[in-house]
């Protein structure tokens, strides 16, 4: 990775010296931005992050080490390879910034190629953990992801949906959600095969993702054939007419599967409440089972359709 991937933050009072250090670090390759005491540079570290922060120690305001301090304490997007730049440099004192959490020591007058030999060291250290950060994101997206159809699994849905009952609970708000499950599915893997049955599961959720708000509703996969669709800020009635579109939006469109085109319908049960009119005693199952009657009242009823209520606590 490049230099550049890499801003600096500079805090130094001596002139002379930031503009020196500032000139050697941009002919480096990096990005620098350079303040003239530890003040201002947490300000500016607050607003937006730098992976390395060279410093001075002795300044007005807040000195090298409680910069040191504050940005450790602080929580951060990823790790801080901190520098401290300093006259000092007695054992007591190298110590002391060590202890304050600085990962480096450069005695001044700097030498330059220590600095950037230093420097690389840092970089070094902030790719690895960066790749593991990275492989750690991957690692949490794929233990909430439905290998098949890339909609959320259930674990993702038994976290999120408790979250969306008590957010709707603290703010007196309307929740819903629409448990959908494709009608006659077995059939479809009888008689075309199992990797049919795959893809109708795949284009199913497509098309339900795409006619679902981003980032506020969630379609999770619940079971084999059955998909449950939360609806934040979303009453009864809102949700019903949703349910209802989602219903066409599968049925009047044919499935490609290879050459074929099959027609596919789903029935759908929907579970609605308002926190203003239902109290506080909702819970992810009271949800989850109401909606399922209301799915099994849409089967028996004759299936392709939109069975719902609302439901007090
Ligand atoms: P209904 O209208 O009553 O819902 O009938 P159905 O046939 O859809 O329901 P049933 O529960 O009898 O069958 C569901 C089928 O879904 C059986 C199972 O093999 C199939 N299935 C579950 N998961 C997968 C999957 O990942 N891929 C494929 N191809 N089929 C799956
Ligand atoms: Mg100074
Ligand atoms: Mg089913
Ligand atoms: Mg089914």
């Amino acid at each position: 990775m490049k230099n550049e991937n890499f801003p600096i933050l500079i805090a130094e009072d001596d002139a002379v010296t930031r503009m020196l250090l500032k000139k050697t670090l941009i002919k480096e390759g990096h990005e620098v931005v350079s303040v003239e005491n530890g003040q201002k540079a947490f300000d500016l570290f607050k607003k937006s992050f730098f992976p390395i922060v060279l410093t001075d120690w002795m300044m007005p305001e807040m000195n090298g080490l409680e910069l040191c301090r504050a940005i450790r304490q602080k929580e951060n997007p990823g790790y801080v390879f901190i520098v401290l730049l300093t006259a000092k440099d007695s054992q007591g004192d190298l110590i002391s910034g060590l202890e304050a959490g600085a990962d480096e020591y450069l005695t001044k007058p700097f030498n330059r190629a220590e600095l950037i030999a230093r420097l690389n060291t840092g970089r070094r250290f902030l790719e690895q953990e960066l790749a593991l950060r990275q492989a750690n994101e991957e690692i949490r997206i794929l233990s909430i992801t439905d290998p098949l159809t890339g909609c959320s699994n259930r674990g993702c849905l038994n976290t999120r949906l408790p979250e969306e009952i008590q957010r709707a609970g603290r703010y007196n708000r309307p929740l819903s959600i629409v448990m959908c499950d494709i009608d006659h599915f077995k059939k479809v893997n009888d008689t075309y095969g199992h990797q049919a049955g795959d893809l109708v599961l795949k284009e199913f959720s497509k098309r339900i993702n795409d006619s679902i708000r981003d980032k506020v509703d969630l379609l999770a996969r619940y079971g084999g054939e059955e998909f449950l669709v939360t609806l934040p800020e979303t009453d009864l009635d809102g949700a019903l007419h949703l349910a209802e579109r989602l219903r066409r939006v599968i049925s009047e469109k044919e499935f490609n599967i290879g050459a074929k085109k099959i027609n596919i319908t789903a029935s759908f049960g929907v579970a609605g409440f308002d926190f203003n009119n239902a109290g506080d005693e909702i819970s992810f199952d009271i949800l989850v089972r109401h909606a399922d009657e209301y799915l099994y009242q849409a089967k028996s009823e004759g299936r392709n359709r939109v069975v719902g209520g609302g439901l007090v606590a």
